[in-house]
């Protein structure tokens, strides 16, 4: 029998939320996991193919380390439980701007992981999930311990000691909700858009591009949209920063169309030869970043908490820090992935599942703490002092 105390409920079923749900299963949690959708994998994770890859810089960054540590972690995902061809293949990636070179990669349909990380958990009997949950409101009833997870109504979806947000942009009214400062939380949706062809013929390169966009020219899965061939090529994708929409648009089709001009005309001439025939398709979604363009992983600041804490060091100089910083028990988030969300969730989720259990956690202090949801929080305190 599950200790009631290792009971989690997971809002948003992206690749935050079932990497989590599976960390959590794995470690012997029983999870409760709900979406607004019809089904896991509905929002920016239903991403036809995505890179997985490093982001190299010459001295080690805070997001260099981390997606050196993130595809190691993805990338054992994926040959644990998707097999090579059903949604994922390695390749190689020639970047001719932003880390110059050529550089091992994977192309993933995130849906495919997303999808065998639920199944695997499903498997143990300790995930439950919901789908056509939009949840409302993050609750604790008089000043009851567990979280309540609400509908617009304000009838519980679910009831748990633990909750992980994990909505991407959705992620920002529970958590204000919830009580988190909304300047604590500087979470921005960018919308993107690509541009993808049916492929005929042999690929339209020797293996991915990437300066402006990533150039795909072959990727073969029988798991893409049903009306969608098997075999395709893409350019991707565009950045609109602030925009929620997720239409697909002719303007954002010339832009990849100009990227992708300048990255391999031959590639060019097909998307062209595609959009004169009317059959270029394109897919557009919103990603959710952070100010910092680093994720949000871990346990929630608790603000009146924060607040007394400063008001008693009112005289002394007080700089918080991971460790003095009270928390909101048992409210956790896992989000702002931006165009990452490949290569940072399945190593994130991870480490908060460890956090979670109240385990110690696998990461170098430093790595941990420029990730920690409260250091934006931090820095306001800080500034006010
Ligand atoms: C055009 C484009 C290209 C991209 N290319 C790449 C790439 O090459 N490589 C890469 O690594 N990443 C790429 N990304 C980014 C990647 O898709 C995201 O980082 C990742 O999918 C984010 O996962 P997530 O689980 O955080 O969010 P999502 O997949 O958006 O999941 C969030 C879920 O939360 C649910 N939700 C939100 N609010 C609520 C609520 N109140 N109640 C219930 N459910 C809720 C939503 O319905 C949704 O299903 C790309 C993104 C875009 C848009």
């Amino acid at each position: 029998m599950t200790d009631p105390q290792r009971h989690a409920t997971v809002v948003g079923a992206g690749l935050a939320g079932a990497a989590l749900a599976h960390a959590l299963v794995v470690r012997g949690w029983r999870v409760d996991l709900l979406d607004a959708a019809d089904g896991p994998a509905r929002g920016a994770s239903a991403l036809p193919v995505g890179m997985l890859s490093p982001h190299v810089t010459r001295a080690p960054t805070p997001l260099s380390r981390l997606t050196a540590l993130g595809v190691a972690a993805t990338r054992a995902e994926l040959e644990s439980w998707v097999p090579t061809g059903a949604g994922w293949q390695p390749c190689q990636v020639h970047n001719h701007g932003h880390d110059r070179g050529v550089w091992p990669a994977a192309l993933v349909r995130p849906g495919a992981l997303v999808q065998a990380w639920l199944t695997a958990a499903q498997a143990t009997g300790r995930l439950t999930t919901r789908w056509n949950a939009p949840v409302a409101r993050l609750a604790r009833p008089d000043g009851s311990p567990a979280w309540q997870v609400q509908d617009a109504t304000g009838r519980p979806w679910a009831t748990s000691p633990v909750v992980a947000v994990t909505g991407a942009i959705g992620s920002l009214s529970l958590l204000t909700g919830a009580g988190i400062t909304a300047d604590w939380l500087p979470l921005r949706p960018v919308q993107g858009q690509m541009s993808l062809g049916a492929l005929a013929g042999p690929p339209l390169a020797e293996g991915p591009q990437r300066d402006n966009g990533v150039f795909v020219p072959e990727y073969r899965d029988a798991g893409l949209p049903p009306a969608w061939p098997e075999r395709i090529w893409s350019m991707g994708s565009t950045y609109e920063r602030g925009t929620t929409h997720t239409d697909v648009r002719a303007e954002a089709h010339r832009r990849n169309l100009d990227s992708l001009r300048a990255l391999h005309p031959a590639g060019a001439e097909a998307f062209e030869r595609s959009m004169a025939m009317g059959q270029l398709l394109g897919w557009a979604q919103v990603r959710c970043a952070s100010l910092d363009r680093l994720p949000l992983c871990g346990a929630l600041p608790d603000p009146a908490a924060l607040q007394a804490e400063r008001a008693r060091a009112e005289r002394r100089r007080w700089r918080p820090g991971a460790a003095d910083t009270p928390r909101l028990p048992g409210l956790f988030t896992l989000c702002a992935l931006g165009s990452r969300g490949l290569t940072l969730s399945a190593w994130c989720a991870q480490r908060l599942a460890e956090q979670m259990d109240g385990a110690a956690v696998q990461a170098d202090a430093d790595l941990w703490t420029a990730i920690d949801p409260a250091r934006f929080a931090w820095r306001q305190t800080r500034r006010a002092a």
